[in-house]
């Protein structure tokens, strides 16, 4: 597959889906005159203003979201990945394409009022205006409310594609999902997966199919996990757990482990935009200036470098919950490969280089112990994401496993 749909792994119904809407897109800008190519109307095209792309996640929600929009800017109305609509899109920074990528816990009224207001302006290259909400699963009940609005009564050229993990009600509102097309993006197949990195990335094939069968499918997780040795190296400690469970301290020392674990990778990977941003809000707020006016701006200084601390705060919490996800996806595998081997099941394994350890563990535990430990680690995600403090959620989590 070619263009700006390329980057969509293992999606071809999807795929199909948005080409025939951005065809029934150019038309309408044909209608108008403002797109000069040639092509035919299609009716049942199904262009509209308001989309939710639904999948697990690295099925590649924001990635169908981005390659829509670039064929809503294409300026061959197709999507054709070489024209400077679908390059500035795809690149970010076409100037009628928002994304909003929420980088706290969640998506704030404010910050969706200011949005929404933008989204209704008329486009600067007179096509669409798209936005793109990542996660908006994450959106408040007011920002949800903002949104809605906008949904329902849309500026006639703007065009709103959200990303959520299902249409769920807890996921997205009754009343939005209503006003929305719905493209469900599935898991991508192991095989797909590791054909892009063998192609697209020029990694080795049996690194590849390894990682992508260990990722489950997540085309970005595969990728980090085949380059970077700390992907391993983390990834190794989370395996590790099963084997070192030996008691009730040793249970504690392992959510321990765990918890610090999740804090470093957070704080390694949020540290240095955060200093770059509190660098540029200094600067731009002239800190240490003595002139006329300057206590009343520092006043203001104070209170914006608050916000700055707080909206940090927030994005840190959310970097630490998703790196203990990860881990806790990693290790559920573990379990269900354990499982699925008590119960003679034909399937490959996730974690291939822990297979001998699963058969043991299916061995001693029977499926009835494995099923029991995949629960332990299930509910603890779910302990988390209701919001019981991860340390605790870990802690129970980890006597579960070790007692069975
Ligand atoms: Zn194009």
């Amino acid at each position: 597959m070619s263009g700006a749909f390329a980057d969509l792994v293992g999606q071809d119904e999807a795929v199909q889906t948005l080409r025939r809407a951005a065809a029934a897109a150019a038309a309408v800008l044909r209608a108008t005159g403002e797109l000069e190519t040639a092509g035919s109307a299609d009716p049942g095209g199904g262009m509209t203003h308001a989309w939710i792309f639904t999948g697990p996640p690295g099925s590649g929600r924001s990635v169908a979201a981005r390659a829509f929009a670039a064929a809503l800017q294409c300026l061959q109305g197709t999507g054709c990945g070489g024209c400077p609509g679908c390059h500035t899109t795809l690149a970010g920074t076409h100037a009628d394409v928002r994304l909003v990528v929420p980088e706290g816990l969640s998506i704030g009224v404010n910050e969706m009022r200011a949005l929404v207001l933008r989204a209704a302006s008329t486009p600067s290259a007179g096509r669409w205006q798209v936005v793109i909400i990542e996660d908006a699963d994450r959106l408040t009940e007011a920002a949800g409310n903002a949104l809605l609005k906008a949904v329902e009564e849309p500026p006639p050229r703007t065009v709103f594609l959200l990303c959520a993990p299902s249409t769920h009600p807890d996921d997205i509102s009754v009343t939005i999902r209503s006003r929305c097309r719905v493209v469900p993006l599935r898991q991508p197949a192991a095989e797909a997966v590791a054909e892009v990195l063998v192609g697209r990335d020029g990694i080795a094939p049996d690194v590849a199919r390894w990682t992508a069968a260990a990722t489950q499918g997540h085309v970005g997780r595969a990728r980090r996990l085949a380059r970077d040795p700390q992907a391993r190296a983390r990834r190794a400690a989370v395996l590790a757990v099963p084997r070192r469970l030996t008691g009730v301290g040793a249970a504690f020392d392992a959510a321990s482990a765990l918890i610090e674990a999740a804090e470093a990778e957070a704080e390694a990977s949020v540290a240095e935009i955060d200093a770059a941003e509190r660098a540029a809000l200094e600067t731009a707020l002239g800190a240490g200036g003595t002139g006329r006016g300057a206590a009343g701006a520092a006043r203001g200084t104070a209170g914006q470098l608050k916000e700055l601390e707080r909206r940090q705060k927030s994005r840190a919490t959310r970097a630490q919950r998703d790196a203990l996800d990860r881990a806790l996806v990693d290790l559920a595998a573990f379990y269900r490969d354990a499982l699925t081997v008590a119960l003679g099941a034909p399937v490959t394994p996730v974690h291939s280089d822990t297979a001998d350890m699963a058969e043991a563990g299916a061995r001693s535990w029977q499926a009835e112990g494995a099923l029991r430990r995949l629960e332990a680690v299930l509910t603890c995600r779910s302990a988390i994401e209701a919001n019981v403090k991860p340390r605790i959620a870990v802690e129970a989590m980890m006597l579960a496993l070790w007692k069975g």
